[in-house]
């Protein structure tokens, strides 16, 4: 199953620590993809870094903020039979509906785009989504929603993905270990 996530209404300088964020959680739960609504390519570069030196090819790509841009990509991915959630408090509960987005992905052969919002959402990405689906019915955060519903969408594998990057942490119950796999050393810095 490949899930991408679309990141729309993302605001230059001030949501860049927040859509660095639902990055980082696409990545180390499991997506594959980030479609970003906006230029800013410093999203890019900072996930760059981060595969680097952490590992895996998980992608971020700026598609341009006008809505026409980022509804075309949500067309496009419907088109191919694939399915969109969108994820809002005002949708239905995450557990009376995921089951059936898996079984589809699984007995049909179908991906998800995850659409997560940062302000006040248009009212077209409720009506062209498949399911608009919500982790609870309280505002929280696009961080928390999304990390929730990859988890429930991979019951939990995701966070047993090993990403083979430069650097690698040995879990451990006290302390930092992490091997740099350049260097064929342990250090304890982290
Ligand atoms: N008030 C905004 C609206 O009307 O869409 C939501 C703002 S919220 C800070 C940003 C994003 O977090 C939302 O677009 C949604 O994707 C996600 N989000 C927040 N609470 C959620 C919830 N309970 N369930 C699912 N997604 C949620």
């Amino acid at each position: 199953m490949r899930i991408v996530v679309l990141r729309i209404g993302h605001r230059y300088v001030r949501d860049y620590r927040v859509t660095m964020h639902v990055a980082l959680v696409a990545r180390a739960f499991g997506a594959s993809k980030m479609l970003l609504a906006s230029d800013d390519s410093s999203i890019v570069e900072g996930i760059k870094e981060v595969n680097e030196r952490w590992g895996g090819s998980f992608e971020v790509e700026c598609i341009g903020s006008e809505q026409s841009r980022w509804l075309d990509a949500i067309n496009a991915w419907r088109k191919d039979g694939n399915i969109v959630v969108h994820l809002t408090m005002y949708g239905l509960h995450v557990d009376d509906v995921v089951q059936e987005v898996r079984s589809r992905c699984r007995d049909e052969g179908r991906d998800v785009m995850v659409v997560v919002g940062a302000e006040k959402v248009p009212k077209v990405v409720y009506e062209v989504s498949d399911y608009n689906i919500a982790i609870g019915n309280q505002p929280h955060s696009e961080v928390a929603a999304l990390a929730i519903f990859l988890d429930r969408m991979f019951e939990g594998r995701e966070l047993r993905v090993e990403f083979k990057g430069r650097m690698r942490i040995v879990p451990t119950a006290r302390g930092k270990r992490v091997l740099d796999m350049s260097k064929s050393s342990t250090d304890g810095k982290g």
